[in-house]
């Protein structure tokens, strides 16, 4: 009989993939549920279930048996989690997946929480009120909005679109940001409003809610991500995040700007200390990522999400700890440690566009075959790899059988290196 603990992974997606990964080390068998018979996370599942995140039945067929319950994608339906919820031990609960599944709650959420946001609001907005100078307001406090239903933006009129839209852009000015309240990553759902121009384009958003952000000039974004036994707090060295189109591209850490070169700087120090105080405050448990914008040594919440986050994966190779393990150490009520940075790190994520030249870095590797390669899985060889191909480089491809451009199919972490040396020696590999 099997007498290891099981962790169950809503979700077979790459971040699956490497909690099971953890959860093997520490001892734990896992199951997976994924709607994608392919997914990679089932290449190191001890139990795999096929099945779509709102079908009852499969999450039921993926929890029974199951000591704990987390969840690595983070669109699962709060509603059909609550069916679920008093049947089997989801030990983050679902308050935090809850609270990050709408920007317009998320981010409220995070000011009553003590977190400086942009300045938002929802769109379409319920009810504007005309003030005596005849300028467009909100009711209520416009620093928390009242959310509203989903049913309240499809019957709006193209022309009624448009209108909502220039008056809540009237209210908080240009530039700024229109994202679609639910659903919406890696720059999908959103549109930039700079001039007047933007607006019609921008509006064919508002089919569904959506809300208004002012737009941050920021000097560059960070993340940090925290695990929780409800008792203390410990959080990752924060990452510095340089997007393109969107996407994460590079995570440096120490991240320049928050780090005197030993640990965080103030401002660093700041930040760790408002989202610790922010968790606690939420009272979430588990892990939870924040990704921030950074101006003039002041700090704005983006956005958060309750599983491990793509910036986080430089913490395998980067950190004494990873951010996998101690998601697992949290699930199997055993004891958190406390990261340490062991060298100055970068992570590379791979989009499709970036695939071959990570396969040509495995490629070089591969001839001189060095002991760290671990092929995950033996059907896709061709494309699973996750080892250390060269000194200091770290190659994590997720087996995904289908590559386009823009999907994340691995990442690469060189770790002693700093930003410079990175783009000094391997920039150039890239797209
Ligand atoms: P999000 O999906 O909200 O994380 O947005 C994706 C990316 O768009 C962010 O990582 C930023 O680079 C950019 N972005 C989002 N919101 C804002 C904003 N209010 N001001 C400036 N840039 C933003």
């Amino acid at each position: 009989m099997d007498t290891r603990k099981t962790i169950a992974i809503i979700g077979g997606g790459q971040l699956g993939l490497m909690i099971a990964r953890e959860a093997h080390y520490l001892g734990a068998s896992v199951a997976v549920l994924d709607p994608a018979s392919d997914a990679p996370a089932f290449a190191q599942a001890d139990r795999r279930v096929v099945g779509a995140y709102d079908d009852i039945k499969a999450l039921e067929e993926l929890c029974e048996g199951s000591d704990a319950v987390t969840y690595e994608f983070e669109n699962v339906p709060g509603e059909i989690l609550r069916h679920i919820e008093n049947k089997y031990d989801i030990r983050q609960g679902i308050a935090p997946l809850f609270d990050s599944q709408d920007r317009l709650r998320e981010k409220s959420n995070a000011r009553i929480h003590g977190l400086k946001t942009p300045e938002f609001i929802p769109v379409p907005a319920i009810d504007f009120i005309r003030t005596e100078d005849g300028e467009g307001t909100l009711p209520g406090n416009p620093e928390f909005p009242v959310p509203m239903s989903a049913g309240d933006a499809s019957s709006l009129s193209k022309a009624e679109r448009v209108s909502q839209l220039e008056q809540a852009v009237s209210v908080l000015g240009m530039p700024c940001v229109l994202k679609t309240r639910t659903m919406g990553y890696d720059g999908h759902g959103q549109a930039v409003i700079r001039g007047d121009s933007d607006i019609e384009n921008a509006s064919e958003l508002l089919k569904v809610p959506c809300i208004l952000e002012k737009f941050v000039d920021f000097d560059y974004e960070a993340s940090v991500v925290m695990v929780s036994d409800g008792e203390k707090v410990i959080h990752f060295p924060i990452g510095r995040n340089i997007h393109t189109g969107g996407i994460l591209d590079l995570c440096v850490v120490p991240a320049p700007g928050l780090s005197d070169g030993h640990g965080e700087n103030e401002t660093g120090a700041k930040i760790a200390e408002a989202c610790g105080n922010f968790m606690k405050s939420c009272g979430y448990k588990g892990i939870l990522a924040v990704e921030l914008f950074i101006k003039d040594g002041d700090f704005y919440f983006n956005e958060m999400a309750p599983r491990p986050h793509n910036s986080g994966h430089y913490t395998i190779e980067g950190c004494s700890t990873n951010q996998y393990r101690e998601l697992c150490h949290f699930l199997l009520g055993q004891p958190l440690e406390t990261p340490v940075l062991l060298a100055p790190t970068v992570m590379k994520n791979i989009l499709g566009q970036d695939l071959e030249a990570a396969k040509a870095i495995v490629a070089e590797s591969l001839r001189g075959a060095g002991p760290g390669l671990r092929v995950d899985s033996p059907e896709y060889v061709d494309n699973a790899f996750c080892g250390e191909a060269g000194k200091g480089v770290y190659v994590h491809l997720y087996g995904k059988t289908q590559s386009r451009p823009k999907r994340k199919m691995g990442h690469i972490t060189f770790t002693p290196m700093t930003l410079e040396e990175f783009n000094e020696h391997w920039a150039d590999r890239f797209v």
